[in-house]
Order: structure tokens, then sequence, then C-alpha cells
């Protein structure tokens, strides 16, 4: 018995994490005149009618940018998340111990909301149900890639599960697996790491005022502190709390009893939100700067994750791989259109192309501030007093602050999407 019900398909994408469904949605939505054949492999199972298991889709939450909402807005998939989405309205940045502060709000900025919170259980619901639609598509789950080989043209793809293996061809594979299962390795694509020696602390938390929709960033001696503004449930308001610490210390607060973890979290953040109440799952995440050296190769393009993973501190990472995801959408659908192969090298080449500066900018935004904001050498402590001071003061610099950080300045991709 095969594992997939053919042995050649047009595009094949590994891995549906956020990444992958996204590039699987936004295909299946263009205009085309001849529907792709997608096989999409994910090696986590799928069960439609429980919770999302895969990887992307943990006890996590992810700001949306104001830039993938209306994206998401124009592919009809926006109506499912709507209600679970808190919109931010306000951003606070601060600087533990020093006066500068930031405040940004949607009106200066002319938006509804500066971006959107959303935890990733409900985004991984809302892609599930969206690729079980999908005519065109074929899902493969609790099935792994485990090699790709480059032929003469296209690429052949080996999947496996337990004892059973099948081959096929495709012209094009996109690697959107995240990075760990070692399939770079094998390619000999070497990917750039370097440590920021910190993990990320993250969980909902309860408190006794309304976040009334503020984002709050707050950089500590330790390491960054959000809050990021959650719907209320049960008459509880609430917040995701991405707490950035050393990897020692990120341990210590992991293991920290429920009453020590929320006075622990309210003597670093303040009483801006009144007390904390209750915490919910925590997790920790290392936090690494990673740089693929190669991310398209004839018949091969890295996306997502394995392409570039950045420190979470400004909310960053799947908003650029989401508009990563649609040059290289828009792409593939003009190459449909006019006959190209899919995984011609020139077509690959161009979206590297369209893409690269957007990747640099955003990777140096988000290292840059993590590194600027942790330390306590004195020259940095002034930068940051009178840097945040400054923006705080000058309205464009504000905006400019505020657009890159929230994604405002996202090159937007039109695709004609038939919904
Ligand atoms: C604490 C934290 C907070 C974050 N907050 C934000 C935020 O607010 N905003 C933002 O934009 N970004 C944020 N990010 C970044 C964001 O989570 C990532 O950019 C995103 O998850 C990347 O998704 P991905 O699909 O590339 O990879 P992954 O999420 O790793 O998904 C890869 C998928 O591939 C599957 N897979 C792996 N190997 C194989 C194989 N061999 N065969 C088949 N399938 C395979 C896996 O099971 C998985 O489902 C945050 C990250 C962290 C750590």
């Amino acid at each position: 018995m095969t594992l997939c019900r053919s042995d050649s398909y047009d595009l094949v994408i590994v891995g549906a994490g956020m990444v992958g469904a996204s590039l699987a949605c936004i295909l299946d939505r263009a205009i085309l005149n001849k529907p792709l054949s997608i096989l999409l492999v994910e090696s986590a199972a799928i069960d439609l009618q429980a919770p999302p298991a895969q990887p992307s889709f943990d006890a996590r939450s992810t700001v949306l940018s104001h830039g993938t909402a209306t994206y998401l807005k124009t592919l009809g998939l926006w109506e499912d998340l709507e209600l679970d989405a808190e919109p931010i309205r306000k951003i606070h940045v601060s600087d533990q111990g020093n006066f500068g502060a930031v405040r940004m709000d949607n009106e200066e900025l002319d938006v509804d909301a500066l971006g959107y919170v959303i935890e990733n259980r409900l985004l991984g619901k809302m892609f599930n149900q969206a690729l079980a639609s999908m005519a065109s598509l074929e899902l493969c789950s609790a099935v792994s890639v485990s090699e790709i080989k480059p032929l003469a043209t296209g690429m052949e793809v080996l999947l496996d599960k337990g004892d059973q293996q099948t081959r096929l061809i495709t012209p094009l594979v996109v690697m959107a697996e995240g990075g760990r299962s070692g399939l770079c390795e094998k390619l000999g694509i070497h990917r750039d790491t370097e440590s920021y020696q910190q993990e990320a602390v993250i969980a909902n938390v309860a408190f006794t005022n309304s976040h009334e929709h503020v984002a709050y960033e707050r950089f500590t001696p330790f390491g960054p502190l959000a809050l990021l503004p959650l719907p209320d449930h049960e008459g509880q308001h609430r917040a995701a709390l991405v707490w950035t610490r050393s990897d020692d210390e990120a341990n210590l607060i992991l293991e920290l009893s429920e009453k020590d973890f929320l006075e622990q979290l309210k003597n670093e953040f303040g009483p801006r939100l009144g007390d904390f109440t209750k915490v919910g799952q925590r997790n920790s995440y290392p936090l690494n700067l990673v740089q693929a050296q190669e991310q398209v190769r004839p018949g091969l393009v890295l996306l997502g994750n394995v392409a570039h993973s950045l420190h979470p501190v400004a909310g960053q990472g799947f908003n650029l791989a989401f508009r990563d995801t649609m040059h290289l959408a828009a792409l593939l659908v003009e190459a449909t259109k006019s006959g190209t192969s899919l995984g011609d090298i020139s077509l690959l080449h161009k979206y590297r192309d369209e893409t690269e500066s957007d990747q640099n900018m955003t990777s140096a935004f988000s290292h840059y501030m993590t590194r600027l904001f942790s330390t306590n050498n004195i020259a940095a402590v002034w930068v940051r007093k009178f840097g945040l001071f400054s923006i705080d003061l000058v309205l464009p610099l504000r905006k400019a602050f505020a657009r890159r950080a929230m994604g405002l300045s996202d090159a937007q991709v039109k695709i004609e999407a038939s919904v």
C-alpha cells in the first residue's frame, strides 16, 4: 500500500504548521486555469475532530500584524478567527528603571487595530478546517518526509511511516518543516545559528484590571517581558505572557508555585493590570537567530522557521514568513498561468530577490532591539533612555517604530483570490 494517492504532484509542501498551511490555503484560493495538485505532508497526526496536534499550534499565542490580518480577510479566512482575535489598540514599550517609554495607538496610525492576538490552537483549528475543505489538496498526516533528492528535472521525495515508505516526484518541494527534521543537513544546507542564551517562558495569565486592548512590552535587566491582550474568558481578564530570561532563570520560573509565579510577575511588571490571579500551562522555548545560507535551489524552497527564525520580542517571525509565502504563491500562480515549471530556478531567484530586503530588515530590527535591551552596558542604557524618550516625543519617529514593530510596513502582494 502506498502512503499517498499518486506518484507525482505539481507541488509537495513539507510541514502543515502555520507556514505550510498558509501556502496551501493561498494557492487553493488563487484563480488558476487548472488547479495545482498539491501534496501536504505532516509528521504529526491531524485529527480534524480533535484540537490541532502540530507543534506550530501549541499553547502559544501569536500577534498577527495588520497586514497579515488584512490578507487573511481577503482569503476568506478571517471570519473563523475574528471572535477569538483580540485587537491591539495601543502599545506601551518601556524600559524598567528608566524614564523612557513609547506609546502608540491605532488612531494615530489610522487603523482599526495595530494587530491582533490569537491563541495558536485557534489558528490551528482554522487552518485545519480550511485544509479539510480543499479539493485540490491531498493531506498526508502522521507521515514524514525523510529524504529529498534532486533529479535531472525536479525532485524525488521519500515519504516515511514506520516500516512503510513511498517515493514520488514533483517539480517543486517547499520545505516548511520548521528546521528540526534533519532534512537541511541531508541536503547540505547550512543554517547559521546564534543562540541568545535566553528562553521564552510563555503562559496565559489572568488579572484583576481590564487590559483595555493595550499590548505591553517591558524591557527589564533580565530580558524583555510582553503581555499581549486576549479576549476575556469566563469573566476573567487575560493576556498572553512572553517572559524572556536566561536559560537557568527560565527553568526556575517554570518550577515556581503558582502563587510565587504570580507574585514575581507582578514585581517585574508593576501594578498596571492590578493583581495577577491565575496562570495557565507554562512552556519554554530556547531562542536563537537562525538564517539558512541557501533558501532556494532548482526545485526547492525553504519557507518559515527553516529559512529564518527570529527572537519573538517583536512578534515578527510568522508575519515575515507569511509575507514570504504571499510572494512565493504569487510567483507560482504566475508560473502556472504561463506554463513555466514551478521548480524553475530563475523563478525561485526572483522569489529571493523580492523577499531578501524585507527578511534582512525584519531580522535586524528584532535582533538589534533584543541586543540593545538585553545589556546593562552604560552606553546602551543611555541610548535606550533617550531613544525611547525621543521616539515618544517625535511623532514621525513613533510612527516609523510602530509601522516596523507591528508589521504595518508590510509589502503587500496581490493575488487574485477566488473568494
Ligand atoms: C515564544 C514564541 C512566540 C512567538 N510569537 C510570535 C508572534 O507573536 N508573531 C509572529 O509573527 N511570530 C511569533 N513567533 C514565531 C512563530 O511561532 C514561527 O514563525 C512559526 O511558528 C513558524 O512556523 P513554521 O510553520 O515555519 O514551523 P513550525 O511551527 O515548526 O511547523 C513545522 C511543521 O512541520 C512538521 N514537520 C517537521 N518535520 C517534518 C517532516 N520531516 N515531514 C513532515 N512534516 C514535518 C512539524 O510537525 C510542524 O507541524 C513566536 C515564536 C515563539 C517561540
